[in-house]
């Protein structure tokens, strides 16, 4: 409901994979008597003009045994209302160059980085709910070649990582070890998972995270201010990773894990092929298969877009 306006109604059918029952060891969308769930709901409308100023959730549901006035047959509650924002997405030069660089856990399934909610502080914070981790294939489609636990078996380990807009740093871990790929480390700290990272403050309440940077890669310190399309580091596997990758994110606040994150676009890329299903990234990522690209994507250049998760991008850097 939107100003008064249904947006979407009912929604009824096909919530398994948009819900997350608290303590539920299967995907369900059946709640126990006192059990919390998370929803993730995508609205859209038709244009800009559409957009309303508030948004609110109802739920309806019927009572098994009512005992009215008290519990009547019928309830309709509101579990959310919300104001909209009217921000645009920040736009951003890309965080990497060259070809082949794949967007996985990217918007918009709930993926390992759109279902991480975390409570923080007395409320629910999801900071990598548009982030992507980046990878890069080979011209044979492939992650990397060889033994799967060489961090030198992925050919783009140790890549330039760059600046996304001007802005000064305000975090920096740079001596955090690399871990061994093929599984995800045990051990660290919460403050470890993002292994070697910068954080850098793009203004207007925007911060940028690089992460899992490869140890002691990046030259800089806390206060210096990068430019658009500066080398800041080398990607890596530091931190709670299983492959060299890097993991980026625009969030609202320095702290990338109390943090909500933001919708960002990229200036221009070429969008040169989409990996056909979930399953075929797995053997990619897991086994070291090869790529296959879905026929009839709509491929080729892109502006201010975000990207989505299997696309596979060419990115290029003006300075650097
Ligand atoms: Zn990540």
């Amino acid at each position: 409901m939107a100003n008064g306006v249904p947006l979407q109604s009912p929604i009824t059918e096909n919530l398994l994979p948009w819900v997350k029952v608290f303590g539920a060891t299967e995907p369900t969308t059946i709640l126990g008597p006192g059990q919390s769930a998370l929803a993730w709901l995508d609205v859209t409308v038709p244009s800009t003009a559409d957009i309303p100023e508030v948004m609110e959730h109802r739920i309806s549901l019927q009572v098994t045994t009512p005992n009215p006035p008290l519990l009547p047959a019928d309830l309709t509650e509101t579990v959310a209302l919300t104001e909209v924002s009217k921000r645009s997405a920040l736009t951003i030069d890309p965080p990497l160059k060259g070809a082949n660089w794949l967007d996985g856990n990217g918007c918009c399934s709930v993926t390992a980085h759109r279902g991480a909610v975390s409570p923080l502080n007395g409320q629910l914070v999801a900071p990598e709910r548009f982030a992507i981790d980046y990878v890069q294939l080979t011209s044979d489609g492939k992650m990397f070649d060889g033994d799967r636990t060489s961090v030198n078996s992925y050919p783009y380990y140790g890549t330039d990582v760059y600046a996304v807009a001007a802005g000064k740093i305000v975090s920096i871990v740079n001596d955090l070890p690399e871990q061994t790929p093929g599984a995800n480390p045990t051990g660290l700290t919460i403050e470890q998972y993002g292994g070697n990272h910068v954080v850098q403050d793009l203004g207007d309440g925007r911060f940028a995270f690089y992460a899992h940077l490869q140890t002691g890669s990046v030259p800089f310190k806390v206060g210096d201010n990068l430019i658009a399309g500066q080398s800041l580091g080398k990607l890596g596997n530091s931190g709670n990773t299983d492959a060299p990758h890097l993991h980026f994110h625009i969030m609202d606040g320095p702290d990338p894990l109390a943090s909500n994150g933001l919708p960002f676009e990229i200036r221009s890329f070429d969008l040169t092929n989409q990996i056909v299903n979930m399953d075929n990234l797995a053997d990619v990522t897991d086994t070291g298969g090869a790529a296959q690209f879905a026929t009839g994507a709509a491929t080729g250049p892109r502006s201010n877009q975000m990207p989505l998760t299997l696309d596979v991008m060419t990115y290029d850097v003006a300075a650097g």
